[in-house]
């Protein structure tokens, strides 16, 4: 995988800190509440993952201005965090994007996992989403859980990361999208058990509509 200059490192905590200061009263912070996937307390689960406002943008960072940000977090070996990537989300409701309401990844960037605190926190169980919010809607249940940048994002160096547990959930969108998604994940895991949403939905719509309980009540079965 490539390694990240310093400056480049650098500006992406930057960003980070800056984009997570400004998520107070902006748009994103509306619309993580109102899709009520955080659970009870917005507050700290946003805090958690360092989600963001482009308020002010960092050089470069200028198309995604008034965009939800979605830092990629890593934890270093001195305690501290570092930051991968950061992914963005146009929250704009009549906006001129061509791919409006998808996630919008820094130019040249390579697919990665998101949430692999996840994995370093954890022995046992683990999961694996399509997308970052059904990451943080799975580990809200109770399923440390990452996820990864989309149907098609799967890379099969990804295994590594999920060699040493004993099983990893691997839950899936209900639709043929997810369930290729599920047969590639399946494929390279010898340790991984399919989970299946329901027809047409997510991890988060399942939860949203059926409760935590639920998703754990799935995997169980
Ligand atoms: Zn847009």
């Amino acid at each position: 995988m490539a390694r990240q200059s310093p400056a480049r490192k650098r500006l992406l905590v930057e960003a980070t800190k800056r984009y997570y200061q400004a998520l107070p009263g902006s748009p994103a912070e509306e619309h993580l509440a109102s899709r009520g996937l955080l659970g009870q307390s917005v507050a700290a689960e946003t805090d958690r993952y360092r989600l963001g406002y482009v308020a002010d943008p960092l050089p470069g960072h200028e198309p995604y201005r008034g965009m939800l940000a979605i830092p990629y977090l890593r934890a270093t070996l001195d305690g501290q965090w570092s930051v991968a990537t950061i992914r963005f989300r146009c929250l704009r409701p009549n906006c001129e994007h061509a791919d409006h309401g998808k996630y919008m990844s820094l130019p040249g960037d390579p697919p990665r996992l998101y949430n692999t605190l996840a994995i370093v926190n954890n022995d046992d169980p683990i999961g694996i989403t399509e997308g970052e919010f059904d990451a943080q809607t799975a580990s809200l249940c109770g399923i440390p859980t990452t996820g990864v940048p989309g149907a098609d994002a799967w890379r099969p160096h990804f295994r590594d990361a999920f060699a040493g547990f004993e099983r990893v959930w691997v839950m899936y969108d209900g639709d043929k999208a997810g369930r290729m998604f599920a047969t590639k994940v399946l494929a390279d895991l010898p340790n991984g058990v399919g989970i299946p949403m329901p027809d047409k939905e997510d991890v988060s719509s399942f939860v949203a509509a059926h409760g935590r309980g639920a998703l754990l009540e799935r995997i169980k079965t």
